[in-house]
């Protein structure tokens, strides 16, 4: 069977060749007529107007690179369409649109000469699908789409940029070629061009790695200078205490997560959430004069103030918000010391106990230390654990700082906390307390 296939695959491509013969000599003599091989086989002669298809791609008596962008086009929005409004998650509606749907337009490029034009009109038509099907925000930052999800964007490749990239792979490859033919073009390229490159500095560079560092800087460059939708991003980017790779892990880690749930957390990295602020100052639709909280009517309500700085708020989302994030962290440590066996999802309605013992171990959630001296202010820390066997004692707080504030949130706590290390450091003489 697969002998079969790939004889007549060759067959195939024979005949082919033998046309695209007849195409060139069909140039200059427009009325060729059909050849005959042997009895039975005749290769018949292309007429103008009617198109066979080599590699895939349909070919006349001239290669009419309008039609095969056209045609390559097509396939593209009709794997796009389906893709998008497919059940798969966000990641993988991504990946399905870079290596299923962007092929049927990156596969011809490299023998094709499109106008970049027409290639930015796909993207844009692209976006506007993703748009449409709530992939994306309408003024979600073009850079951020495109930006690789490693650094905080969407992941997904731009038509215009894959273009241009191979039409550079295309260029060095022809450039490296050891065909004498080619040889001699180089030779004469070298002479005609003054302060060319050496091939060596070519060949230094790993190539592709090289193009990628330069188009995701260029990215980041823009993302940067985009301060309503790039700013929040670019305040991560330079917080050198947070661990990018931990802070972005939604986007990298989270492939069963629904586009809905991506699209919604980028809109508030994006500072896209319809605000009161963004109203005023990004729609320009209401008045600047008015943009007080509607919850507390104290600050101006922005997303650093809905998500981190509403006293409205403080008692109540923000108290819940950090007790589901501070369990899984609890019940982490609980598993270490050997008290609990299981973690329960942040989302799970299971409450820590206030307090858990074993012989060797004792943890406490959120229950105040019995202090012997009144100079304690400050007794109460989210949990405390005690480990007997090691001679540990760790008091854990945490809390859910804004972005460039966790420096300050740190000294304040340790202040805080002091005279409680202290009261600890006699209750359990001996111990480390950290
Ligand atoms: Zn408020």
């Amino acid at each position: 069977m697969g002998a079969n296939v790939l004889s007549s695959t060759l067959e195939l491509m024979e005949t082919n060749a033998e046309r695209l013969q007849w195409e060139n000599i069909g140039k200059q003599v427009q009325d060729a007529k059909d050849v005959k091989l042997n009895e039975t086989s005749v290769v018949k002669n292309l007429e103008s107007g009617s198109n066979y298809k080599f590699l895939g791609i349909k070919e006349s008596v001239m290669q009419d690179e309008k039609q095969a962008l056209k045609e390559a086009a097509k396939v593209y929005f009709r794997r796009l369409s389906v893709i998008w409004t497919s059940p798969l998650s966000d990641f993988n509606r991504v990946l399905a649109t870079n290596q299923f749907a962007l092929p049927a337009l990156t596969y011809p490029m490299w023998t094709q000469h499109w106008p970049l034009a027409e290639l930015r009109d796909i993207d844009r038509q692209t976006r506007k699908i993703i748009c449409e099907n709530g992939g994306r925000h309408p003024l979600s930052s073009i850079a951020v789409l495109y930006l690789p999800r490693e650094k905080g964007g969407r992941g997904l490749r731009a038509i215009e940029q894959e273009y241009k990239l191979i039409k550079i792979k295309a260029a060095v490859k022809l450039y490296e070629s050891l065909d004498p033919k080619m040889k001699s073009v180089q030779q004469f390229e070298e002479c005609a061009i003054p302060n060319r490159r050496t091939r060596d500095s070519y060949q230094r560079y790993a190539l592709k790695k090289h193009i990628k560092k330069v188009v995701n800087e260029k990215l980041v460059k823009k993302v940067e200078d985009q301060q309503w939708q790039g700013g929040l991003l670019k305040a991560r980017w330079q917080d050198n205490q947070l661990s990018l790779e931990n802070c972005l892990a939604w986007l990298n880690k989270w492939h069963c997560a629904p586009t809905h749930c991506i699209a919604g957390i980028m809109e508030l990295y994006e500072q896209l959430t319809p605000t009161k602020v963004y109203m005023a100052y990004k729609t320009g639709i209401t008045d600047k004069n008015d943009v007080k909280c509607r919850m507390c009517g104290e600050g101006p309500e922005s997303m650093a103030h809905v998500l981190a700085g509403c006293p409205s708020l403080a008692q109540s989302k923000y108290l819940e918000r950090h007790n589901f994030a501070f369990k899984v962290f609890f019940f982490e440590m609980l598993k270490d010391l050997k008290l609990a066996d299981f973690t329960p999802p942040w989302f799970s309605d299971v409450k820590p106990k206030p307090l858990y013992k074993s012989p060797d171990a004792e943890a406490y959630w959120d229950l105040p230390v019995d202090a012997d001296h009144t100079y304690v202010q400050s007794n109460r820390v989210d949990a405390r654990f005690i480990d007997h066997k090691n001679k540990k004692v760790f008091m854990v707080d945490m809390s859910c700082p804004w972005i460039n504030n966790g420096d300050k949130k740190d000294k304040e706590k340790t202040k805080k906390y002091g005279s409680l290390r202290l009261e600890l450091t006699k209750q359990h003489p001996g111990f480390k307390i950290s």
